[in-house]
């Protein structure tokens, strides 16, 4: 049970704060390398108890770039997480 940021990350930001289990590192210090954030599986309970949907995916900016799959019971999943939270490609940042 977890998200994972994919590679239409563009690293603004938005959702490390909002995770309440600090589950997400920032493009420094994803293990894998990659230069985008990453979410770490073995911390990540898709907000079940803190919020009802994943907060991190609220926040994004980006259309598509947290997903996840196996869903927790409640939790909605992406393409119920409301249309006006996410627009397209916009960055968070100005
Ligand atoms: S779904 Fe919730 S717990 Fe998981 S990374 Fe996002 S904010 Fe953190
Ligand atoms: S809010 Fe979305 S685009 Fe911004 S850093 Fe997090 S996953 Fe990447």
């Amino acid at each position: 049970m977890a998200v994972k940021i994919t590679d239409i990350c563009i690293a603004c930001g938005a959702c490390i704060d909002e995770c309440p289990v600090e589950a997400i590192v920032d493009d420094d210090d994803n293990p894998t390398g990659e230069d985008i954030y990453y979410v770490y599986a073995d911390k990540c309970v898709e907000c079940v108890g803190h919020h009802d949907e994943p907060a991190c995916a609220a926040a994004c900016p980006t259309e598509g770039c947290i997903v996840w799959s196996d869903l927790a019971d409640g939790q909605p999943n992406r393409d119920e997480i409301g249309a006006d939270l996410r627009k397209g490609d916009t960055p968070c940042v100005e």
